[in-house]
């Protein structure tokens, strides 16, 4: 399964934050037992060798604080996979891997915020897979949801890692963030990924089948905001739809056109 969406607090970053919280406790457990040491001694409560007390002491405290220590890190290790697996399962779309709607709007409002400091431009596409209503009934469910999972695969491996998000927006409905890309090239990605998709074998136990998929794609900007770049995409894919299916439709084009 692609995953799309990474652990965020998950293995080094919750090493690291255990092993601090052990030092934390193993820390303050010998700094009280060290004050504890001083203390008695300044009262003149301890024997003729201050030294020896003092170290025996602190080494006591060790053996406490180590194990105490040690089950506070585990947990607080076991705690932080946890919070990180709820929010990968809040974040993603079970089945394929992808950001699931949700988090996509929210890494999408945040590239927006990013676009008012530095000015770049983005676009925003739609694809959506041409009669995969046939083609369950055809296939089945299970084939129906393997071609999904194919989909996001290749699609996952078509786009640029950090640079483009991928998400699943519902159904047999995609969409990606493409940053720091012109429409014209946005096209270019989206028309690339349509071949593939187009080319691509999908098997299922003993079956075969092909898929095709058409694109909307609209320019996204500060001023119009996320809502209306996904509304012109969609706008995009419905004349893909209507055109033909099994293309690319980008908003400069039918702007130009009309
Ligand atoms: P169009 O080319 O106009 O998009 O036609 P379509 O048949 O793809 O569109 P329609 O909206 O009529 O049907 C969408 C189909 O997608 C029906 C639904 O069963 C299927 N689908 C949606 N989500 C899933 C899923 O998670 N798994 C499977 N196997 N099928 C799904
Ligand atoms: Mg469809
Ligand atoms: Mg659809």
């Amino acid at each position: 399964m692609v995953r799309e969406f990474q652990l965020m607090d998950a293995g080094q970053g919750a090493v690291t934050r255990a092993l601090t919280f052990f030092g934390f406790v193993v820390a303050a457990a010998l700094s009280l037992a060290t004050i504890f040491a001083v203390l008695i001694s300044e009262f003149g409560m301890v024997p003729a060798d201050q030294t020896g007390f003092i170290t025996t002491t602190i080494l006591i405290a060790t053996c406490v604080a180590a194990p105490m220590g040690a089950l506070a890190a585990q947990n607080q290790y076991r705690v932080d996979r946890y919070h990180s697996t709820l929010h990968a399962m809040a974040s993603t779309d079970p089945l394929t891997g992808l950001l699931n709607r949700r988090s996509f709007e929210k890494l999408a409002n945040e590239e927006i915020e990013r676009m008012k400091r530095s000015q770049h431009t983005a676009s925003v596409a739609l694809f959506d897979l041409d009669d995969f209503k046939q083609f369950n009934d055809e296939y089945g469910h299970a084939f129906g949801d393997r071609v999904l999972t194919e989909i996001a695969r290749i699609s996952h491996s078509e786009l640029r890692g950090p640079f483009d998000r991928l998400g699943r927006w519902g159904g047999e409905e995609f969409v990606i963030l493409m940053s720091n890309l012109s429409l014209e090239q946005a096209e270019g990605v989206c028309e690339r990924l349509r071949r593939r998709i187009e080319a691509a074998t999908m098997s299922y136990k003993t079956k075969t089948g092909q898929v095709t998929a058409s694109f909307g794609i609209a320019p996204l900007t500060v001023s119009r905001g996320l809502a209306q770049s996904i509304e012109e995409a969609d706008e995009m894919l419905y004349q893909a739809k209507n055109t033909g299916r099994n293309k690319v439709v980008c908003a400069r084009q039918l702007r130009s056109v009309a």
